[in-house]
């Protein structure tokens, strides 16, 4: 079957223009499509990498349909566009991905009822409103618990650990929505990226093991010394059930210390912990991402060699921004972003090794060393 097939010279047009859009937009490129990128930012990363750049905001109208307009296929590294406007392209351009999964991936409530109830596991929540709310789960699951708005969060941000009754001070309650879960003592966290071309020809990415540092993802180890890709699978597969796909998507997983799998969020777009599939895998999930939403078959997955992936953060950056390149087995890619800050991704390493634990050791000189 060749139904919505795009051709090279046809144009891929993606909403934002960070490192997931550039990234993406070099695969589409590397294939011979044209890209046109829409993104607030005059100076984003991926205004170097694309045909058509459209410097406006998200929630503009106009310029959403005018990269409509001159898209043959629209997809998005942005998930938080505004539910209307998706609707509203959905409806007149083609936009594989379709609105509906993105839209409740949007909103963490929602994101949770619809993973519970397609059977997968997630540890126990619940909406609240008031401080009460949030005391009468306690007083079910006891503490600590975590508090995070329901909607526009990322890489920590809008969270909330509470241990005491006292951490109640700064939610901010009845000025957002509120979702409340129990905090698990982790053993670790991976995660499972996964590609599916419109047709639903679905192929799994190796199991990634992520460490996160004041909840940002600072590292991935691939394979995961965590054995539970089968587990995983399974907890993706009943997900796929529920949930439509196309393009690359990445669920998280929680494991806790008696080695069980929960599902944390999904991402519905490449994911930082699958950026050493750049050079780990036989496909990378950008190229995966392209193939899938242009309707080309996917080959199976595999690993080329054991890989490690590193953050970037600005405060590495800082420190290690004039001797990247004197290892000359580090893979580096620097994102182009002009505003440095001290927690926000710059860029990331990735390192193939036929030992982890050594290379691990190796690194705990060079980048992991603090000053
Ligand atoms: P984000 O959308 O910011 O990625 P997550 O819900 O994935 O939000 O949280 C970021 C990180 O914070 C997680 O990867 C994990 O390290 C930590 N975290 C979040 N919720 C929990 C929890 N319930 N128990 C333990 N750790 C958590
Ligand atoms: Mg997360």
């Amino acid at each position: 079957m060749t139904s919505n097939r795009i051709y090279p010279n046809q144009t891929i047009g993606i909403i934002g223009g960070g490192q997931l859009g550039k990234m993406l937009a070099q695969s589409a490129l590397r294939m011979g499509y044209r890209v046109a990128i829409l993104d607030p930012s005059e100076d984003a990363p991926a205004k170097s990498s694309c045909h058509e750049f459209i410097c406006a905001d998200f929630s503009d109208k106009d310029a959403l349909l005018k990269l409509a307009e001159m898209s043959d296929v629209l997809t998005y590294e942005f998930e938080n566009i505004d539910a209307e406007l998706l609707t509203t392209l959905v409806d007149t351009y083609y936009v594989p991905q379709g609105a509906k999964t993105v839209l409740t991936l949007q909103n963490r409530d929602d994101e949770k009822r619809t993973i519970s109830d397609s059977g997968a596991r997630i540890v126990p929540y619940n909406n609240i409103k008031t401080k009460t709310d949030l005391l009468e789960f306690i007083g079910r699951e006891d503490y600590p618990v975590i508090v995070k708005t329901a909607t526009g969060g990322y890489d920590g941000k809008g969270q909330y650990l509470v241990e005491q009754e006292s951490d109640m001070d700064d939610i901010p309650f009845g000025e957002t929505e509120l979702i409340v879960e129990k905090y698990l003592e982790l053993y670790g966290e991976v995660s499972l990226t996964v590609s599916r071309n419109v047709d639903g020809q679905t192929v799994f990415f190796p199991l990634q093991e992520n460490l996160h540092k004041n909840q940002i993802l600072y590292r991935t180890i691939v394979p995961s010394r965590i054995k539970l890709f089968d587990e995983a699978k399974e907890q993706v597969a009943m997900i796929l059930e529920k949930l439509h796909f196309v393009g690359s998507f990445t669920v998280e997983f929680f494991v806790d210390k008696n080695m069980t799998l929960y599902v944390n969020e999904i991402a519905p777009r490449p994911h930082n912990s699958a950026h050493y599939s750049i050079e780990g895998c036989n496909i990378s999930q950008f190229d995966a991402h392209i193939l899938a939403i242009c309707n080309h078959p996917l080959p199976k997955v595999h690993l080329l060699e054991d890989s490690i992936m590193l953050n970037l953060l600005g405060k590495d950056l800082d420190r290690l921004e004039n001797t990247l390149f004197d290892h000359s087995d580090w893979h580096v890619h620097l994102y182009g972003k002009t505003d440095r800050k001290p927690e926000r991704k710059m860029g990331h390493v990735t390192i193939l090794t036929e030992d982890i634990e050594n290379t691990l050791d190796v690194l705990e000189s060079t980048f992991f060393k603090k000053k």
